[in-house]
């Protein structure tokens, strides 16, 4: 890290300006490798701070080959695939099971962690070049019709540097600086508790989304075991959070069942406040937004980054065929372009995590009852499991 950052000194102008060094920010500078575009990636935080990130990812098989293409799937340290998605509503008998062979694929997708896939496209992107930039605030933005400019702290000192396009890859906060991009936003009251567990029965490739009046429980395939990624409410994740670990998997138990046995350890676990938000819409002049800037979304169905990364990846083809076209990159046409094409995908994104989880969390009797009969009903329909399968791994292009 320190020869990284001894390397890197700002140049006064560059084709596109990264601001935002997640795994979706990564993900489009490494697109944007070799093409001969000039990038800098600005990341405010330091190495250390993201590999402790305990999150799971649920990767989609789309996801999977865009990361090969991106050469930073052979550089992860470990994954485990999905074989089954087994989808069940506590408190009705349906179920839904999803195969990859009803879905056309040869597995569903892959869990990782967080940081480990944090690492692996870190590790392949500062490996020969000196546009990244860990460390490194951004604190404002002004454009005009021409270009970009940042400012940011690096090192103790204000630097600016300007750009054709900026790219906000930050997770939503620079956009309100920008007048004609607006955030909507709805807060599912809800937190994500992540850990961790082990259950009497091993994992075998199988993941269950259980549904519940709390809201959805997730248990992926993790190694020998299991990641856990239990929705609650606000109080109930600063309870469980702290609670011994045998009593939390006591807890766990009682709230999924008895479908893995009992569960006999939890490692340490954290917590995540939910919500909807979305930018309307997704450019501005000389700006485009991806990943979490643009949309975050529920976790449930785990859909958020793989949307992220089909943004970078739709955006780095933009961009990459108008550099080919010998024309202007960052104009008004060109991010016209990227936005038509992201539409339907962030929409159908955004409806249906947030429908699963409004249709699903309530306390009504007839209403879980009929939520469990459209679970059985989508289980005799092969048809239309293969429509969302697909979907999901996809995105709206199927
Ligand atoms: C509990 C949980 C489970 C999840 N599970 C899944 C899953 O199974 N599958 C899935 O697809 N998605 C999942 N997600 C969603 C996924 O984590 C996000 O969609 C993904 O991390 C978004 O990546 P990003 O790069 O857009 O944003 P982020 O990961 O938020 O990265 C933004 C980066 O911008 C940097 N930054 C911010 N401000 C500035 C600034 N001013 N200057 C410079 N840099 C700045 C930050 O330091 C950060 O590194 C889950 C989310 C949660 C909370």
């Amino acid at each position: 890290m320190e020869e990284i950052i001894k390397r890197f000194m700002p140049t006064d102008h560059y084709d596109i300006v990264i601001i935002g060094g997640g795994p979706v920010g990564m993900a489009l500078a490494l697109a944007l490798n070799d093409t001969g575009i000039s990038c800098l990636l600005l990341e405010a935080r330091e190495l250390t701070d993201k590999t402790e990130d305990p999150r799971p990812l649920a990767l989609s098989y789309g996801s999977h080959l865009i990361l090969q293409r991106l050469s930073v799937w052979s550089n992860l340290q470990s994954y485990t695939p999905i074989t089954t998605i087994h989808i069940s509503n506590r408190g009705s008998l349906g179920l839904t099971i999803l195969t990859p062979e009803q879905a056309g694929v040869p597995t569903l997708g892959f869990v990782v962690n967080y940081h480990d896939l944090y690492t692996a496209m870190h590790n392949k992107l500062t490996a020969h070049q000196n546009n990244y930039a860990g460390g490194a605030i951004v604190t404002r933005l002004d454009v005009n019709e021409k270009e970009g400019t940042v400012y940011f702290n690096y090192q103790g000192k204000e630097e600016k540097t300007t750009a054709t396009l900026l790219v906000l890859a930050d997770g939503g906060q620079l956009a309100k600086q920008i007048p004609d991009i607006t955030y909507q936003s709805y807060d599912y009251q809800q937190w994500a508790v992540v850990a961790n567990v082990k259950a009497d029965i091993k994992q075998s490739g199988i993941a269950y989304e259980r549904f519940t009046s709390n809201g959805p429980i997730a248990l992926l395939p993790h190694h020998e075991d299991f990641a856990l990624v239990w929705t609650v409410s606000p109080e109930t994740a600063k309870e469980i959070t702290t609670l011994d670990d045998e009593t939390f998997v006591t807890r766990l138990y009682q709230h999924f069942g008895d479908r893995l046995g009992k569960f006999v350890a939890a490692g340490k676990r954290s917590a995540f406040p939910l919500m909807l938000k979305f930018a309307t819409p997704n450019i501005s002049q000389r700006i485009a937004l991806i990943g979490n800037a643009a949309q975050t979304l529920h976790p449930v169905a785990g859909q958020g980054f793989n949307l992220g990364l089909r943004d970078a990846y739709e955006l780095a083809n933009e961009i990459i065929s108008t550099q080919r076209a010998c024309a202007e990159i960052g104009t008004s046409a060109m991010l016209s372009r990227y936005h038509q094409k992201r539409q339907i995908d962030s929409y159908a994104g955004r409806f249906f995590t947030d429908s699963l989880v409004k249709i699903f969390t309530n306390e009504s009797r007839i209403l879980k009852q009929a939520c469990g009969f459209g679970l059985s009903i989508l289980d005799c329909m092969p048809p239309l499991k293969r429509f969302i399968s697909r979907r999901m791994i996809f995105g709206a292009r199927g």
